[in-house]
């Protein structure tokens, strides 16, 4: 997996923020998160090799960008056009973009974005109902080529049905890792689920989440089964036509 992480740190926006992962590992170095700098590698798609190609290059084409931080942060507003136009000459590329911040999204967008540049993903994350009815009018409204709606850490039952058309490129839904993890109960996986399906949306069950909840039952999954227990679950949805 590629990523590129022009800057770093970030404030807690919303409940999905309360067990941050940036903050749980910066933590254990003693490191403050809520500074938001710029990495050494901002301009990572431009570097070149002693060969003059790309260091930046990926099989798959796909680039997660500002996995430390979020890309709308209002710290980063100087920061951001750079990285803008750094985006529109890797064309070879694909960016993804996972916000809580698409509240700031029209103020953040380049001059000339248009209906949204052909290589950008813009994911918006909701974790629980508020966020979804907050965030996902805006998500809806925004010119994106792309879209991805991700419910992770999912921390209740979520209504996304009338935001789902064939706009929406996929919804994933994962529960939460880590010590603190709160619980991710599988029929709020499935009410999705059935959203998706009821919609003709592809569906994506990412991870499980450390603690999972099935038929008033918890499990505690460690943090390498949790990608492979979602998947062994089979409930992904690819192919919307032939969804049931
Ligand atoms: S928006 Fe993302 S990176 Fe920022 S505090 Fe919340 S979970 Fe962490």
């Amino acid at each position: 997996m590629s990523s590129w992480n022009p800057w770093h740190g970030c404030r807690r926006i919303s409940a999905g923020c309360a067990n941050c992962y940036v903050y749980g590992r910066d933590g254990k170095y003693g490191k403050d998160s809520s500074q938001v700098v710029k990495n050494a590698d901002f301009d990572l798609p431009l570097k070149l090799k002693k060969d003059k190609t790309y260091k930046l290059t990926t099989e798959e084409g796909i680039v997660y960008t500002c996995l430390t931080s979020d890309f709308f942060i209002e710290e980063a507003d100087e920061w951001r056009e750079e990285c803008w136009q750094m985006i529109k000459r890797r064309f070879d590329l694909h960016f993804f973009i996972i916000t809580k911040r698409i509240h700031r999204f029209s103020e953040c967008i380049p001059q000339d974005w248009g209906e949204g540049y052909l290589n950008v993903t813009i994911c918006c994350t909701v974790e629980n109902e508020e966020a979804a009815r907050f965030r996902l009018p805006i998500y809806k409204a925004a010119n994106i080529k792309q879209k991805i709606i991700v419910c992770e850490p999912l921390l209740g039952k979520i209504d996304l049905s009338p935001y789902l058309d064939n706009t929406i490129s996929q919804v994933t839904v994962g529960g939460e890792s880590g010590p603190q993890a709160r619980i991710c109960d599988y029929s709020w996986v499935l009410d999705i689920r059935r959203q998706c399906t009821d919609a003709c949306v592809p569906f994506h069950f990412h991870q499980t989440g450390a603690r999972l909840k099935k038929d008033g039952k918890i499990y505690i999954i460690p943090r390498k089964y949790q990608h492979s227990q979602a998947e062994k679950a089979g409930i992904d949805i690819k192919n919307t036509k032939k969804a049931e």
